[in-house]
């Protein structure tokens, strides 16, 4: 699918192409739509992680789904190893189920409750074509691979597992199908921090050992930074800045994303730029704000980033933002913007309340 004309899609060499992706919800009332995802264009090469981060509700989660055809799109297209998928029916996608596997934040409640763990990772070898005869070899193999090897593991069920150890058991089973694209929704958000590092390296280890091609969906903008190489950071359903990870960390372009990683304690001593902080409600994703969504929380807005919508522009190699005002040359305690600067960071303006 080359040609796409969107400027930070890297064209046939893409596992994962997403263009343009929209994908709406109905509303609480009669007639009204959530607009879930407004637009989001990606890709991820072969053998990538991608990191998707952002407040609770930016469409992280609907954006995870969609590309492993779990909801529905409304618009936009998705190809998979080059074959279009976005309106593929059940019966074109089986073939591609096994290939299309996905991680969730509550590993005990995705797992079902009456099965034990071997049962549980057997009941995916089914689907794979593995001999009966071979299934309880291969489970106690891959059990072994996410570090569940013990024979004791085998006989429990869900709830007598830890979450980190529910967690391994729900990466056994979808390892255990051969997965080629892994869509991981805040896989770690409900572990303890010490057990969150340990299945991210187990993360880690199981990609190159598999050839997963992963996309990592996070809010915690620290998980992602460890393991992702591509970051995509949203705000109400659109994407504000997408790039190399180590680009988008060290000189975030999007004021948005300079206040999301201010918000994050700061590991590292030495990154120190500074930044606003996060302040103000998300506005509803029923009525966003013209223009620029993100103008209501902005400390650089200005009347154009109202009556105008910022397209994604390059600022730097592999780095890509959607901001009038984008932030170059961040990281050194500089603070510029480009092309002019409506005004600085230290004199906030009341954002305007008008919204469309
Ligand atoms: P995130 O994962 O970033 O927290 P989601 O993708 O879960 O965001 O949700 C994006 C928006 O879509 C939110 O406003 C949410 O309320 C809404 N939404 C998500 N799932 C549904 C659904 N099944 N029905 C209606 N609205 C939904
Ligand atoms: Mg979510």
């Amino acid at each position: 699918m080359a040609g796409s004309g969107i400027a930070h899609l890297r064209g046939d060499k893409a596992l994962l192409s997403v263009e343009d992706l929209v994908v709406e919800y109905p509303g609480g009332r009669r007639g009204t739509v959530v607009r879930a995802v407004s637009g989001v264009s990606f890709d991820v090469l072969p053998g990538e992680t991608l990191g998707i981060v952002g407040e609770s509700g930016c469409g992280k989660s609907t954006t995870g789904r969609a590309v492993l055809r779990l909801e529905r799109p409304t618009a936009g297209r998705i190809s998979f190893d080059g074959q279009r998928i976005e309106a593929s029916g059940e019966r074109e996608l089986r073939p591609l189920r096994r290939q299309l596997q996905m991680i969730f934040q509550d590993p005990v409640a995705s797992l079902n409750p009456r099965r034990r763990v071997r049962e549980l990772v057997v009941e995916g070898l089914s689907v794979t074509g593995t001999p009966a005869a071979e299934r309880a070899a291969a489970a106690a193999a891959v059990l072994d691979q996410v570090g569940l090897g013990e024979e004791r593991f085998r006989e429990l069920l869900p709830r007598q597992l830890s979450g980190g150890q529910a967690q391994r058991v729900a990466i056994a089973r979808a390892l255990a199908v051969g997965p080629r694209l892994l869509v991981c929704d805040e896989p770690v958000s409900a572990l303890d921090v010490s057990v969150q590092a340990q299945l991210l390296n187990l993360i880690e280890e199981l990609k190159s050992t598999h050839d997963l091609t992963v996309v990592f969906v996070a809010h915690d903008l620290g998980v992602v930074r460890a393991v992702s190489d591509n970051v995509l950071v949203m705000y109400l359903g659109k994407v504000c800045e997408f790039g190399d990870a180590a680009h988008v960390y060290d000189r975030p372009a999007h004021p948005y994303t300079r206040a999301l990683l201010d918000s994050v304690p700061l590991t590292d001593p030495d990154r120190g730029f500074a930044g606003p902080a996060l302040t103000g409600d998300i506005p509803s994703p029923l009525a966003p704000p013209s223009g620029c969504r993100f103008r209501t929380r902005c400390p650089l807005v200005d009347e154009r980033c109202a009556r105008e919508e910022p397209r994604m522009r390059q600022v730097a190699e592999g780095q890509y933002v959607a901001c009038h005002h984008p932030v170059v040359g961040a990281g050194e305690g500089a603070v510029e913007t480009a092309p002019s600067p409506a005004q600085g960071p230290d004199q906030p303006r009341s954002p305007s309340p008008s919204r469309t």
